[in-house]
């Protein structure tokens, strides 16, 4: 006997609570399967390492001040790692209630289970307890995050993946991380706060490859100025436990430290969902087909959040699934990535926004560049210590922004704030009608205005 429901989502993370949400004030019955209730991102991922990232800001900064301006009675300041760690636990415990508070308000009901397709339009939920029970469904939306991939790196039952990072007991005092993306760049700012020395290996010829080579080369003369290791163009082959250290090969020669930590990459969670069963198709690396408005060859079934592969961070992941929850009711909107922020907290802060000068070249447009350096103001307590870098691309034309990248304190508002002047098309001559906060984005906008009016 099976159950009927109007809409189901598998995966509890941000992408499925929010579409849950949204799917709710439709008024038919919706129903929330996953394995934790807010997903990786409450248990592994965004709340645990926002918690850690941020409690190593204020950690570096009141060493700055102790080392500088205090006092030298002010000895023996020990860092206690495993209250800190008590503290990442309660602020995912409040984050999960946040979870389970709304979905109660929504009247979305949540089962702690596993599930996997069964048919075009059936879904097979395992509980926590052993029982499963099959639903019959109208719509389905496939939010099931993504995981670490197998690694053949490391012959050892020890997770080096980035995520087992927030479970640490005691602080390292080396530590090599293995890929300079995102989560590789931010997790070396974390150690490089705590005194930890850290070597980043990256295949890549650079740092940061997503963003513009003007970005990352000043982003990696910063990080090597702070004594953070770099070692670009070099790949792991091996990593090996030698006694208490952890050696990592490659022709640059064995890198030793005390913890690694893998930041290579995720990939889409579908190992499970039996996707061939609701006629679900999958590309050559096993990621699921959809189109523009995020359906997949099953039309009644629909992706969003880390799974769909398109970015994979909590913006999107609530972006997507607004797109998804609003065709899954009728509308017919698709996604439009360029309007979506990145941001990566690390030291320097690093945000982009819109096209790349190489996409503007791509595309054929016809564009400028504008690039911005402004000295460092704010030398006390500063951790990065570095100048603010920003750079432009605009269509010549229309005199509108096309892209911006920044790095450098806040850098995240100014992304902010390009958001809005992207998506309406403000033009260049209407820059000086508004005020900014900050002195740095003052000086930037009037630059920029004159540069290109
Ligand atoms: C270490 C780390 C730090 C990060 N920091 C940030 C950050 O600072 N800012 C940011 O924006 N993003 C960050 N991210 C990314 C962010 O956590 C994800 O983008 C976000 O959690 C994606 O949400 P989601 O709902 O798509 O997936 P998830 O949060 O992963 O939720 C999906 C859930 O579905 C469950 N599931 C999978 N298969 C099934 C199944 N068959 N049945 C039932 N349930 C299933 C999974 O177990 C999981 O609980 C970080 C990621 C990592 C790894």
């Amino acid at each position: 006997m099976s159950k009927s429901v109007d809409y189901i989502i598998v995966g509890a993370g941000p992408a499925g609570a929010c579409a849950a949400n949204i799917l709710s004030k439709s008024g038919k019955k919706v129903i929330i399967v996953g394995k934790v209730l807010g997903g990786s991102h409450c248990s592994i991922n965004s709340t645990s390492s926002e918690v850690l990232v941020n409690f190593s800001k204020s950690f570096e900064k009141f060493r700055v001040v102790k080392d500088s301006y205090l006092s030298d009675d002010v000895e023996n300041v020990a860092l206690d790692f495993k209250r800190i760690r008590k503290l990442v636990d309660t602020n995912a415990n409040k984050s999960k209630k946040v979870f389970l508070e709304t979905l109660e308000e929504s009247e979305v009901e949540f089962i702690e289970g596993t599930a996997c397709f069964s048919g075009s339009n059936m879904i097979d939920i395992t509980t926590a307890e052993g029982q499963t029970v099959t639903y019959k469904f109208k719509k389905c939306l496939i939010a099931t995050g993504a995981v670490a991939p197998k690694t053949s790196l490391y012959n050892n039952k020890k997770n080096l993946d980035v995520a087992a990072f927030v479970n640490m007991e005691e602080l390292p005092e080396s530590v090599a991380i293995i890929g300079g993306g995102a989560l590789g760049v931010e997790v070396a700012s974390f150690f490089t706060r705590f005194g930890s020395k850290v070597t980043i290996v990256e295949k890549n010829d650079r740092l940061l490859s997503m963003f513009d080579p003007y970005i990352s080369k000043k982003y990696e003369d910063t990080l090597k100025k702070r004594g953070v290791n770099i070692i670009t163009s070099h790949d792991i082959t091996k990593i090996e436990r030698v006694g208490q250290k952890y050696i990592a090969l490659s022709e640059a020669g064995p890198i030793e430290s005390e913890e690694i930590f893998l930041c290579t990459g995720r990939v889409a969670a579908v190992s499970e969902l039996m996707l061939e069963s609701a006629g679900i198709n999958t590309d050559e690396k096993g990621r699921i087909i959809f189109s523009n408005n995020l359906q997949t060859d099953n039309k009644n079934v629909y992706v969003a959040g880390d799974v769909s592969h398109i970015m994979m961070n909590s913006s999107w992941a609530y972006y997507s699934a607004m797109v998804a929850a609003k065709n899954m009711m009728g509308a017919d909107i698709e996604y439009t990535a360029e309007i979506l922020p990145v941001y990566i907290d690390s030291d320097p802060e690093v945000a982009m926004i819109g096209i790349s000068e190489e996409q503007a070249k791509e595309r054929g447009l016809d564009y400028g560049t504008f690039k911005y350096v402004f000295g460092d103001i704010y030398g006390l307590a500063s951790s990065s210590g570095s100048q603010t870098v920003i750079k432009t691309v605009y269509e010549k034309s229309s005199k509108t922004f096309l892209g911006i990248q920044a790095m450098g304190r806040g850098a995240n508002n100014l992304i902010g704030i390009f958001a809005i002047i992207i998506k309406l098309k403000l033009t260049v001559e209407q820059i000086p009608d508004f005020v900014y906060i900050d002195p740095v984005f003052n000086e930037f906008f009037n630059e920029v205005t004159e540069k290109l009016l």
